[in-house]
């Protein structure tokens, strides 16, 4: 019998349409003699909806309304617990049965910050990826850093604000900021990602509109020091011992990687293996493995580092629990690199969210 593999996608952050990308990258390769994928996304609005063609409702996922009745839909065939998710627009799933694993492909808010992980805990049905926990530490900037300062690996000094405080004390804020990190500094949304939030400011009038401009998406802000610097990536895999991927460098076509760098003008340049001395990607490898043990992360991740040109020093800059999936997406390109070839890489992804699942019964 195929596994029936449910893909979640799309979703309310920011990030929506990048995870549309990603999903249609995955639904490609995942191996259809294997899988039987069932597509199932949340629309901008948080509706879920379920259908038979990926194509229709990655298209339809984007920005449409549901407007048919809701149908409640069994995630496990468990019969003693009742474990049902309410998704509108199909019959489907009732028709045809349980789910053997949920791939959520998604990014941000609700969808890779231990949300989504948690209510597929409570459905008791086996996923891609890291945890409840693993997710929601990946996701908050400021909750990371403080484990990777308790582990001693080397961030970028940086401040944590609270919405309220700004906008209480918006003059004191920016003089505290100026006074311990100056400029350039990056001002950030804590918990988001693809930059969505993220601006860099060389001034004080640059400074204000960016706090204002990350305040509007989260009520936590992270001011960090900029840095003069190379951006290389590497790729985890696994639960309990986890592989390393060799190193990516990716370069951004703008000042820095923002999200028109990352995903609309299509500039930026990746190099596998990055140029790096060996004892510098050994000690990226090695801090991305302390990383993802320390963080409690299982499955995946990409963990991202600053090279400071200057210096040569690695600094860890953070981890990417749920990385862009497309075929041109770093994560899937460092395994292809290191020897895992895409549709390989799906079906290892599968087994551990089995295997982890199984673990905690
Ligand atoms: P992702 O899409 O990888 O999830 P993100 O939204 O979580 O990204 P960051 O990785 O924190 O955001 O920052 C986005 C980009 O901004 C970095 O890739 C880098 O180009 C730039 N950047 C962020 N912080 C700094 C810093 N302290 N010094 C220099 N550049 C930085
Ligand atoms: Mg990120
Ligand atoms: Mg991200
Ligand atoms: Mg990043």
């Amino acid at each position: 019998r195929k596994r029936r593999i449910g893909l979640i996608f799309g979703g309310r952050s920011g990030e929506h349409e990048v995870s549309l990308a990603s999903a249609k990258s995955v639904i490609a390769n995942l191996d259809h003699e294997k899988y039987e994928v069932i597509p199932i996304a949340i629309t901008k609005t948080g509706a879920w909806l379920l259908g038979a063609d990926p194509q229709a409702l990655l298209t339809a996922g984007q920005d449409t309304q549901p407007e048919t009745t809701t149908t409640t839909v069994t995630l496990t065939g468990d019969p003693n617990v009742r474990r049902l998710i309410p998704l509108e627009g199909g019959e489907q799933l009732r028709e045809n049965g349980a789910l053997d694993a949920i791939f959520p492909v998604m990014h941000g808010t609700t969808g890779e910050d231990g949300a989504l992980q948690g209510l597929l805990e409570m459905a008791n049905v086996p996923y891609v990826g890291c945890g409840v926990l693993g997710s929601a530490l990946g996701m908050d900037k400021e909750k990371m850093k403080m484990i990777f300062q308790t582990i001693g690996l080397p961030i970028v000094d940086y401040l944590v604000y609270r919405r309220h405080e700004w906008e209480r004390s918006p003059e004191a804020v920016m003089d505290a900021i100026e006074q311990r990190l100056g400029y350039p500094i990056f001002i950030k949304p804590a918990n988001l990602g693809s930059s969505v939030g993220i601006n860099k400011a060389h001034n004080r009038a640059e400074l204000e509109h960016a706090i204002n401009v990350a305040a509007e998406y989260d009520r936590k802000i992270v001011i960090e020091k900029g840095i003069n610097c190379r951006e290389l990536e590497c790729a985890v895999l696994g639960n309990d011992e986890p592989i390393v991927s060799i190193v990516g460098e990716v370069a951004a076509s703008s000042e820095f990687f923002d999200y028109n760098a990352k995903y609309i003008d299509n500039k930026s340049e990746i190099t596998i293996p990055a140029a790096i001395p060996q004892a510098t990607a050994e000690e990226i490898r090695r801090q991305a493995l302390q990383a993802f043990l320390a963080l409690d992360l299982s499955g995946l991740a990409r963990v991202d580092f600053f090279l400071e040109k200057e210096t040569g020093q690695v600094y860890m800059n953070e981890v990417n629990t749920l990385p862009g999936f497309t075929q041109v997406s770093m994560y899937p390109m460092l395994w292809e690199a290191s020897g895992i070839p895409y549709s390989e890489l799906l079906d290892r992804l599968i087994e551990l969210g089995i295997e982890r699942h199984a673990d905690r019964q």
